[in-house]
């Protein structure tokens, strides 16, 4: 059994109070917080190991690159790929997808004219990069169903001999619902077309596993997984990455520089130009032992709990639009009131120290679906509770009937 209460007093935020009440942290989707080993982390490594990585042969230096080199590891072991150079630090999930779009169209492997799918649910960020990256590039759309389940029969009749990449979310940060991405995969395998998954919301909930998921590329953030910002990763097979030319130039990155011609260095450095977030690589790696240490697979079957407690408890209310229906579902819930700006509820939760989501999610391709300006959004962490669920829906029934006048 684990203990919640003993791994909320890991969470000094979670302590806190804000508007004069006791925190109810739902908004765990968009960033989650983070726990008093990885907060000490970042104060130990500029206490005790800054310097710059990969620099000097001076023994501090050396310390740093040990350090930044063996979060590497740490995170290559977590999502179990092959090998330690296929895990490129970025800054997050944006910056991994932009990293990929932007290689891709230097390298020559999307051109001018190509196509590529990606689904109907993806987060902006799956989106636009597609979008800057190559001016004629054609983006063809996997459409969801009205339960926001992914209508994967229809994939094959969107591939053509043009396709060249199928980007997809693991799991959408709206709905909830976990994508049949394997099923996808393989499809994309049979035709020869580059994969790349967004793994931003699944990484929290779930264990992946790069080698079986055997998808090209697959992407995530630290911030949603306890790590702070400003750390993400790119995990890319080898083969393909080693095609890939970089996306930004600068120290590091380099084998040899003349004014004439600059020499590449070798896969991880290839792609990450400059000093990079060090504390931030580190932190997360801390984060992930931080998971394990408190046995990942509890923390998750705890959270799948949560999950159906939930929703048994927002179907008790009335007049309730719940986006997203289906069984298999990660802790995240979007839905409205019938006559109710999700807004103003949003707003009376906050005052009673509740903390929950509104607006589109950076998905305004879903709220066009359905025809909404936004939703509200709750997500949850094993450091919720189900008195912090039956508190909120408590406050939800109260709120609407506020409203409701
Ligand atoms: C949060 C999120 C992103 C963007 O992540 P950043 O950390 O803002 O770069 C992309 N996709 C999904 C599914 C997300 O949940």
């Amino acid at each position: 059994m684990i203990k919640i209460s003993e791994l909320r007093s890991d969470f000094p935020i979670l302590s806190q109070k804000f508007n004069s009440k006791p925190l109810v942290y739902f908004d765990n989707a968009a960033t989650t917080q983070k726990p008093k080993a990885v907060i000490e982390r970042i104060v130990k490594y500029y206490s005790e190991e800054n310097a710059n990585v990969h620099r000097g042969v001076y023994k501090l230096s050396t310390i740093a690159t040990d350090c930044y080199e063996n979060s590497r590891e740490v995170i290559r072991e977590f999502i179990n790929a092959q090998k330690t150079c296929e895990i490129i630090f970025t800054r997050g999930t944006t910056e991994s997808i932009n990293l990929v779009a932007t290689s891709l169209y230097f390298s020559g492997i999307l051109q001018e004219n190509d196509e590529i799918i990606i689904s109907e649910m993806e987060h902006h960020a799956n989106i636009v990069p597609w979008q800057i990256c190559c001016k004629n590039l054609k983006i063809k759309v996997l459409p969801f169903d009205g339960n926001g389940i992914l209508q994967v029969e229809k994939l094959e009749s969107l591939i053509s001999t043009k396709t060249k990449l199928i980007a997809v979310t693991n799991a959408s940060n709206t709905f909830g619902i976990i994508n049949p991405i394997e099923q996808i995969i393989q499809i994309a395998k049979k035709h020869n077309i580059l994969t790349l998954v967004d793994g931003a919301q699944i990484v929290p909930h779930h264990k992946v596993d790069m080698q079986k998921l055997d998808s090209d590329f697959f992407v995530f953030s630290g911030h949603k997984i306890y790590a702070p910002t400003g750390i993400g990763i790119l995990y890319g097979k080898e083969e393909i990455l080693n095609q890939m030319q970089p996306y930004h130039g600068g120290g590091e990155m380099i084998d040899k520089v003349t004014f004439e011609k600059t020499t590449f260095n070798s896969l991880p450095h290839k792609f990450e130009a400059g000093t990079p977030n060090i504390s931030g690589a580190i932190a997360l790696a801390e984060a992930i032992k931080y998971l394990e240490e408190n046995h990942f697979p509890k923390l998750i079957e705890y959270e799948e709990n949560l999950t159906k407690y939930l929703q048994n408890r927002l179907s008790e209310i009335d007049d309730i639009v719940i986006y997203g229906n289906s069984l298999d579902k990660l802790p995240v819930f979007s839905f409205n009131i019938k006559g109710i700006h999700h807004y103003d509820l949003g707003t009376l939760l906050d005052s009673q120290g509740i903390a929950v989501r509104t607006g589109n999610h950076c998905t305004q391709t879903i709220m066009q679906h359905f025809g909404i300006p936004g939703t509200l959004r709750v997500s949850l962490s094993f450091y919720n509770t189900t008195q912090e669920i039956d508190f909120f829906i408590k406050k939800l029934k109260t709120d609407i009937e506020l409203l409701r006048g």
